[in-house]
């Protein structure tokens, strides 16, 4: 059971020190009077909308009071916010700040988690590109590697069968990289031949550079 502050936009005033008109007032058997004369003056109002600062500044506040207003169509009243000891909110607003500050760490730690798996897989799968194609530059590798393994790329380093370094889908990998960096693959596309069309043009230029990268130089 909490005490309760009604708002109002009435000409109200307060029955005990005739202040008024009264934007918040308590009623005590009826009687409408103003926060001071309730001894609730001193509390601060903290309005609805943050559900874990108001609960924090509630359970900290040894005196509280929620205010409410008249909703007229919907026929109830209608929580606004909280009445609350300064410093009970002060703790409320810190111990809130704390828990931003800890989520905001985990949230970095995941990240360098996650980027440091990166460069592990990254390194593995450039491993596994030289040792199914030892006589592929070892720079080549690692750059096919890298762009094959981009978070959130869809690319097949993404793949359950690229995580698991399966060897057709290193090799498909390897031979999209040879594509469009090692022949006019681009090109063609950009100067308008049908992409099958071009696959099949350029098809034994890649597979000669992957037969002479699949042996040590
Ligand atoms: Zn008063």
């Amino acid at each position: 059971m909490s005490l309760v502050v009604f708002e109002s936009l009435k000409q109200i005033h307060c029955a005990e020190c005739r202040g008024g008109p009264l934007r918040r007032l308590v009623r005590e058997a009826g009687v409408p009077r103003c926060l001071d004369c309730a001894d609730l003056g001193h509390l601060v109002y903290l309005p609805r909308g943050d559900a874990a600062l108001t609960r924090r500044a509630r359970e900290a506040s040894s005196l509280s009071a929620v205010v409410v207003r008249r909703h007229r169509r919907r026929r109830r009243y209608e929580r606004q916010g909280l009445l609350v000891e300064d410093a009970a909110l002060a703790h409320a607003e810190r111990a809130c700040l704390a828990d931003a500050e800890a989520r905001a760490r985990r949230r970095e730690r995941d990240r360098a988690r996650r980027a440091a798996e990166d460069v592990r897989f990254t390194a593995a799968f450039a491993a596994e590109i030289l040792r199914l194609f030892p006589g592929c530059p070892p720079e080549r590798a690692q750059a096919i590697a890298a762009h094959a393994s981009v978070r959130g790329s869809g690319r097949v380093g993404r793949t359950a069968a690229g995580r698991a370094l399966d060897e057709q889908a290193v090799s498909v990998a390897v031979r999209a990289a040879v594509r469009h960096t090692d022949t006019e693959y681009d090109a063609l596309l950009m100067s308008g031949v049908p992409r099958f069309t071009a696959r099949a043009r350029l098809a034994p230029l890649i597979d000669a550079v992957l037969d002479g990268w699949r042996t040590a130089a």
